[in-house]
């Protein structure tokens, strides 16, 4: 079956053609404009190519309660042109094919269930932490879709004894995302992350909120996996930190041999897919509800 694919972010908008086996046959990149330039390039791309189904992970925030009058519907985003924009309806209107969307990061975490890192477990939990922090779940089979969306990258957090910052979340100041995104490293150190690697003060409160906001979710999901990308995650002594403090702060509390000190190395991991991971989430997405499904 051939399936469109669509990874739409802030910057760009990754489409492609693929298969329900996650194969990748063509693929073209358009700049995110307003929707009016960039949304016929995409139509004009994915007509003629007999393609059955559609899978979208996008930019939020976005309405993916299927239940509501507004699915697919992007909301209040500081993309100003693309407020109330009805992504998924129009794609269906425009090429006349079921669209499935869901956020950029359920997608990542879809992705990384059926062909990544986390192809050998039930549930798992994926978080990126660049410009902002969020994350995806992946539990009981699906995503999770509720009021909205989760957005589990503006939980508050202790603060780290060290740390005077106010925070950089417009809405909540110094939540997770506010603490420990790549623009709140930045202003609170005066230089990018990528400059910062031989300090280690930088790691450690970094380490101590992404290592908090962890054992929340677990605690919360029960995930069997959590795999951690983004800018902020080419730290790579982040992952060794991260994990040594939520294994301190569980505190055995939470039984399961995947927590223990020598098995958390397979448990807090890196992304099993890089560059086409958004588009073969995708593409798994638009068998949502489907029964083509592969793992
Ligand atoms: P986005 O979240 O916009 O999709 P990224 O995941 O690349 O993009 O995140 C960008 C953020 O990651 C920036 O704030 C940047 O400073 C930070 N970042 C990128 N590379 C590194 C690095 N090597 N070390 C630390 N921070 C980094
Ligand atoms: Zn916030």
């Amino acid at each position: 079956m051939k399936i469109g694919a669509i990874e739409a972010g802030g910057t760009k908008f990754v489409c492609a053609v693929g298969d329900e086996h996650g194969h990748i046959f063509e693929k073209v990149v358009i700049p995110t404009e307003a929707p009016a330039v960039t949304m016929p390039k995409v139509y004009e791309f994915f007509r003629n190519k007999d393609i059955e189904r559609m899978g979208v992970g996008s930019f939020g925030p976005i309405d993916i309660n299927e239940k509501g009058g507004t699915y697919g519907q992007i909301q209040k985003t500081p993309k100003m042109d693309w407020i109330d924009f009805p992504l998924a309806g129009e794609l269906e209107f425009n090429l006349e094919i079921p669209v499935v969307v869901d956020t950029d990061v359920n997608v990542a975490a879809l992705s990384e269930a059926r062909w990544g890192n986390a192809v050998d477990v039930d549930t798992c939990l994926y978080i990126t932490v660049g410009t902002g922090i969020g994350a995806g779940a992946i539990v009981n089979g699906g995503t999770l879709t509720g009021l909205s969306h989760p957005e589990m990258g503006h939980i508050a957090v202790r603060r780290h004894k060290e740390d005077a910052f106010a925070g950089t979340c417009p809405y909540h100041n110094d939540c997770l995302e506010g603490m420990a995104a790549g623009p709140a490293i930045e202003e609170r150190w005066g230089k990018a992350g990528a400059e910062l690697a031989e300090d280690p003060l930088v790691w450690e409160m970094e380490a101590y909120y992404l290592a908090q906001a962890l054992v929340n979710y677990i605690y919360i999901l029960s995930p069997e996996r959590i795999i951690m990308g983004g800018g902020v995650m080419q730290q790579e002594q982040l992952f060794k930190m991260i994990r040594k403090n939520v294994v301190d702060m569980l505190n055995g509390y939470v039984s399961s041999p995947r927590l223990t000190a020598d098995n958390i190395d397979q448990y807090i991991v890196a992304p099993g897919l890089t560059d086409e991971a958004g588009v073969k989430g995708a593409l798994g997405l638009a068998l949502r509800n489907s029964s083509a499904i592969e793992k």
